[in-house]
């Protein structure tokens, strides 16, 4: 699992100067749809843009140049099926008209009958493209930058996030990027004659030296003089996709600023288009939250919108609401993802704060203070909407006390069978202290935690635990996600806003939600 950037934390000072921008989304039913959003809010009725450049919605590495190079044209971007020209996209192309289409790549990246199926539509198309991404970089800069600019970005060909980010950047600026094989100690020929020609007197390099080597930068040191090349670089991507933005939009007047997930370039890249057009920041997020060092901007009084790229499956809605990443690897977060893939560091984790909670408890067993408290404000709205009494059947339990209900069940059931109910200690979400089996009471047919499906309580607690920041664990039909078998009696406390938003947006595992892969085994 990849740990989640987590940031400045509330102490940070631009945290207290908290707007509410407004949130919006960019969205179709597919990648294709999204490119054609953005299109569409490019180029609203009746504006016709002088090219649209097609773009590979599948693989990035040819791509990256090309928002700045359709952008400097005027022109539009769209993303297309290598073999063939979504119906989607077909329609904008008829509803733009354009004077003429630009295919990016050779024909193994966009085939011949994406060339036919668009020249169906527009009469004048032109590939561009090299044997490789590089050739196809400096063949787009060619293509679209015919006049002298003073300044390029140079980013590595081989991360995506650098090139979408600084993309769109560029495309802000009006200015090229030219995507280099980064690693290489020494850039070959063809991309300084190309900066040469182009009358560029100062490059922005993107990313650390990882990312575009130090040679690389001394060599352009050389070639440009001193301080004529710069690094925009952080920690991660989220704060190198900042830091570019923050150098293109140094005092940005209010207005939109636009958020793709950081994991995948498809919304970034039909998204960062629309952001590079009209000159407003884009930004990466994670999935479910935003990184501190993003979040200062968002909420900053230079957003008065944001527009999330993509669907709920690729922004949740927590992050239209700038909630702050929390870490998802450490046991004391209540964000904590516990599974088979991911135990408890350390596996001898003993939460502090551990309280018993103010409700029928016969065992007296105790759960972190803010779960406890919730669980009795649950318990309390349960029974006043008339769906009955509950009762705490087992909230948190320790490594050893994991380990013999574990073994226990290994010796009377068989490790196979232990495994699909009970984690191995360490593993153990009740070990966080965030989580509890709950029993119902009083139900005529049933008194145990574990015949609370169908009960008045379970149902009850189905549709309304999210309220109180509690998440059904292990649902009916995800045992290949979850690791196990479906317990209708086990809760998890993640916090209101993490749960508010789970519920929204019809989520079913935590390690979907997160974006984690499924742990079905250890
Ligand atoms: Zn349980």
């Amino acid at each position: 699992m990849t740990a989640p950037a987590v940031g400045a934390g509330p102490s940070h000072p631009d945290l207290a100067r908290v707007a509410s921008p407004s949130v919006a989304r960019m969205a179709g039913a597919d990648r294709y749809a999204t490119s054609v959003a953005a299109s569409r809010a490019a180029f609203p009725s009746g504006s016709s843009p002088s090219v649209v450049y097609l773009v590979s919605g599948t693989s990035p590495w040819h791509s990256l140049s090309a928002t700045p190079a359709a952008v400097h044209e005027g022109g539009g971007v769209l993303l297309t099926r290598a073999d063939a020209l979504p119906a989607v996209v077909s329609a904008e192309l008829r509803r733009l008209r354009p004077g003429r289409v630009v295919l990016v790549g050779s024909t193994s990246v966009l085939s011949t009958a994406v060339a036919r199926q668009a020249k169906s539509i527009v009469p004048e198309v032109t590939r561009v493209g090299g044997e490789g991404r590089y050739q196809t970089a400096q063949a787009l800069v060619r293509h679209a930058f015919r006049t002298p600019v003073a300044h390029a970005w140079v980013a590595t060909g081989r991360v995506w996030t650098d090139g979408v980010a600084a993309g769109s950047a560029a495309a802000s600026a009006r200015e090229p990027l030219l995507t280099v094989d980064g690693s290489a100690t020494a850039l070959p020929a063809a991309p300084l004659d190309l900066l040469a020609d182009l009358g560029v007197t100062s490059v922005t390099l993107v990313g650390g030296t990882s990312a575009v080597s130090a040679g690389i930068e001394r060599q352009l040191t050389g070639f440009l003089g001193a301080g004529q090349v710069t690094r925009a670089t952080g920690g991660d991507r989220y704060a190198v996709a900042r830091r570019v933005a923050d150098l293109t939009h140094p005092n940005p007047a209010p207005g939109t600023s636009y958020v793709a997930t950081g994991r995948d370039f498809v919304n970034a890249l039909a998204g960062g288009f629309l952001a590079g057009r009209t000159k407003r920041p884009l930004y990466y997020t994670l999935p479910y939250c935003v990184p501190a060092t993003v979040r200062v901007r968002l909420a900053g009084s230079a957003t008065t919108r944001v527009t999330l790229l993509g669907g709920e499956g690729s922004v949740r809605s927590l992050v239209g609401t700038l909630e702050t990443c929390r870490s998802i690897t450490s046991p004391s977060s209540e964000w904590v993802l516990a599974n088979k893939h991911n135990p408890l560091r350390p596996k001898s984790y003993v939460p502090a704060g551990l309280v018993a909670p103010d409700v029928s408890n016969p065992g007296g067993g105790r759960l972190r203070k803010p779960a406890a408290a919730a669980l009795a404000r649950m318990f309390s709205a349960a029974r006043k909407d008339g769906a009955g009494r509950m009762q705490v059947a087992s909230p948190y339990r320790s490594y050893s006390t994991q380990y013999s209900v574990y073994w226990n069940r290994v010796r009377t059931h068989g490790r196979a069978y232990a495994d699909r109910w009970i984690a191995r200690p360490g593993y153990s979400e009740h070990q966080t202290g965030l989580s509890l089996d709950i029993a119902p009471v009083g139900s005529s047919s049933c008194g145990a935690h574990n015949c609370i499906g169908g009960t008045p309580q379970g149902n009850w607690l189905k549709r309304n635990a999210w309220r109180y920041g509690f998440v059904l664990r292990y649902e009916p039909g995800y045992t290949s996600v979850t690791g196990y078998n479906s317990e209708p009696w086990h809760y998890r406390y993640v916090g209101t806003a993490l749960a508010k938003a789970y519920h929204a947006g019809s989520w079913h595992s935590l390690e979907q939600f997160l974006g984690e892969p499924a742990a079905p085994t250890y």
